[in-house]
């Protein structure tokens, strides 16, 4: 069970960020995955009153605020349409409606969930975040750095149309992914990122004349596999080599119109 001491609900980020900073302080996202945890905590901080929660554009960018729920996004026609329905795609099997209409964005992004769909979603389309004090960084380079103690407050996408196809392994609807794969074609780029191996995604940068069988042999080659409860690592390698070659074909044939 979590146990709460105290609530606060700050209306500047500044306020939010100098209790973060307190020892056992927590910064809630929708709660979901926190309220698993068994712990007591001094401070739950809660940011639904920062504004926090939208989608906008400019001319570059697509703004996803942290506070944005998984069912904006993965309902959100412009953003789905510039990415080929990837949100639709990548967070219909993610527990329920119920569930995506509390989960939010920035809570899915900061827990850096090796099993995440948001993520590997995320990834491929070169997206980068913007934390409090630490300034905008690239979510890929965010997903390699360790603990941070900063409140993540957007989430930014090149706003640049993009083929995409992905693809989610599960033993049955609805759990935890035992692989996930997302491609993306941007100007003669594939990107493909692997993720729920279960570590966490790792990005592959193609030229768009490979073809997609070697594309698939050389990420089942390189990528580590391994098992727990859901899967073994070779099972998981397999899947990778499928489930590769599968989306890189699909976004071929999107482009090409067939
Ligand atoms: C049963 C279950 C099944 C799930 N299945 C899947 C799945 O199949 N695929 C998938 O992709 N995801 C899955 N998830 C993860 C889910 O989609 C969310 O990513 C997760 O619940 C976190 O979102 P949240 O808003 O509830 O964040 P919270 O649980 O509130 O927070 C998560 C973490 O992020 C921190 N945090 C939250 N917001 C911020 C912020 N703005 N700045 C700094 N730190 C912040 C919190 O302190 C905490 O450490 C699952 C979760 C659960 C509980």
């Amino acid at each position: 069970m979590l146990t709460i001491d105290k609530y606060l609900r700050p209306s500047t980020l500044e306020e939010a960020y100098e209790a973060a900073q307190k020892k056992n302080s927590v910064v809630l996202g929708g709660m979901l995955w926190l309220r698993l945890a068994n712990k007591r905590v001094s401070t739950a901080i809660d940011l639904s009153a920062l504004g926090l929660e939208y989608v906008t554009e400019d001319e570059d960018f697509w703004h996803i605020g942290a506070y944005t729920t998984l069912r904006t996004l993965e309902t959100h026609e412009a953003l789905n349409n510039m990415t080929g329905n990837l949100f639709r795609d990548a967070l219909k099997a993610i527990v329920g409606v119920q569930f995506r209409n509390l989960a939010t964005a920035g809570g899915s992004v900061f827990g850096r969930f090796g099993f995440s769909d948001v993520v590997t979603a995320l990834l491929a389309l070169d997206a980068s975040v913007v934390l409090y004090k630490t300034g905008a960084l690239s979510l890929e380079d965010f997903c390699r750095m360790g603990k941070v103690n900063d409140i993540l407050t957007e989430i930014r996408i090149p706003k640049t149309p993009v083929h995409t196809a992905y693809f989610a392994q599960r033993n049955t609807a609805t759990d935890f992914p035992v692989l996930n794969v997302c491609a993306a074609e941007k100007k003669e780029t594939i990107t493909i990122v692997v993720g729920a191996r279960p570590l966490g995604g790792t990005v592959y940068r193609f030229s768009a004349a490979e073809t997609a069988e070697n594309m698939a042999e050389r990420i089942a080659g390189d990528a580590v596999f391994t098992g727990n409860t859901r899967a073994s690592a070779e099972y998981r390698r397999h899947l990778c080599r499928v489930l590769v070659k599968r989306a890189v074909d699909e976004i071929m044939a999107e482009r090409e119109g067939i």
